[in-house]
Parts: C-alpha cells; sequence; structure tokens
C-alpha cells in the first residue's frame, strides 16, 4: 500500500510512538527541506531499543557506557528507518521536531523549523541496507506529495563541520535513480517534476548542488 500524510502529518499504517522532543513551528513556516540523518544505538549496534528510549527521553544512563553522555540529551527526529525497512514515527510532521540543532540552509538558520528529519538507523562505517533505500524512497515520495519539499539534504550540509551523517556510505545517487523511477503514480511523478530543477545536495563537506 502507498503510504499517505494525513492532516495532523502523520503517516497512515506507520508505527507511531510520541516523542515529547518537539514543540510547534513557527507561524507560517513551510515545510520545505527534508534531511537524512544517521544513528545506532549503542553505537555500531542494530535493531535494539536504544534510538527509540532516547528519542523518548527513556534512555537508562547505566544500560550502556555511551548512555551516560547522551541520556539528558532531548531530541528526536520525524522518522526512523530500521535495518530491516521497518519504520516509526516518533513526531508528527506539522511538529517541529528536535533533530537537526544548531544548522542553516540557504541563509535560514535553525533548519528545525522548516525541515522533516528522517533518521537511518546505521553508522559512518557500513552500506545501508537494500530495505531502508527502498522504504525511504516510498517515505520521501509520500511527503513530496504532500509538503512543498524543495531540497533533500544530510545532516552534514545544514551542520558542516559539526556533524557528518549520513555519512559517505549514504548513496545519494540510488536514493535519487530510485526517487525517479518512473513506475510511480502520476501525482507523486508530479510532485518530483515540480521539485526537478531545484537543488538536492550531496552529503559531504562541501555541498554540492545536483538534481534529481
Ligand atoms: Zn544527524
Amino acid at each position: 500500500m502507498k503510504p499517505r500524510v494525513n492532516s495532523q502529518g502523520l503517516v497512515e499504517g506507520v508505527r507511531y510512538i510520541a516523542s515529547p522532543n518537539c514543540d510547534e513551528r513557527p507561524p507560517g513556516s513551510a515545510i520545505d527541506l527534508l534531511i537524512i540523518h544517521h544513528i545506532s544505538l549503542p553505537p555500531g549496534e542494530f535493531g535494539g531499543s536504544g534510538i527509540v528510549e532516547f528519542f523518548t527521553n527513556r534512555l537508562d544512563p547505566q544500560a550502556h557506557p555511551y548512555y551516560a553522555s547522551i541520556a539528558e540529551v532531548k531530541v528526536s527526529a520525524h522518522f526512523l528507518v530500521r535495518r530491516d525497512g521497518g519504520l516509526i514515527q516518533f513526531v508528527p510532521c506539522v511538529k517541529r521536531a528536535w533533530h537537526a540543532g544548531d544548522s542553516s540552509w540557504k541563509g535560514k538558520t535553525r533548519c528545525n523549523d522548516f525541515s522533516i528529519g528522517i533518521e537511518m538507523e546505521g553508522t559512518g562505517e557500513i552500506p545501508f541496507t537494500d530495505a531502508q533505500y527502498g522504504r525511504l524512497t516510498r517515505l520521501t515520495r509520500a511527503l513530496l506529495a504532500h509538503y512543498p519539499i524543495a531540497d533533500i539534504v544530510g545532516h552534514s550540509d545544514v551542520a558542516p563541520g559539526r556533524k557528518s551523517d549520513p555519512g559517505p556510505h549514504f548513496d545519494w545517487t540510488r536514493y535519487r535513480a530510485m526517487l525517479k523511477d518512473r513506475a510511480e503514480p502520476r501525482n507523486v511523478r508530479k510532485a518530483l517534476g515540480k521539485n526537478r530543477n531545484r537543488a538536492v545536495t550531496t552529503s559531504g563537506r562541501r555541498a554540492r548542488t545536483r538534481r534529481i
């Protein structure tokens, strides 16, 4: 089934675990940026409960040596894509999730105000999975069809020098190719077509502009 975004900004049929780490977007801010991240908790381990606990302020600082340093940090992306392609939503898209931190894009600061954040479960050291690219692509299409998203960037593009995710193993070429797949419904092709001449940047030290 093709995912749909409802009026609350929840993707229908997706597991929703509410995070308190969000608030209202400033009045009048359009949602026009998509930011890709990666995360794993404990670092380098996949499939556990760490990310969900972290995004819902339930991380036990005793559970892992690394957790003591982040247990008080209040963050959450809107979405998490697991290694097996499982999708969890933590924050309705209409709300401002706290994922990008100190950031700027095209001269606008505080990217959380106008962006949606998607975490890919992973590290900077190994490739993401086929299932993740498939799920990310379907989710992105649903978001493109519902919001005026002009750019899709990495966290490292909006916080260069401070953040490196999603890192060198995130395959932007593959992601763009999957988004362009012609086998998609007409309304989605239209949304992508509208965005064709807008910038999609690669993750990296120098944000280079590319077309999707
Ligand atoms: Zn990030």
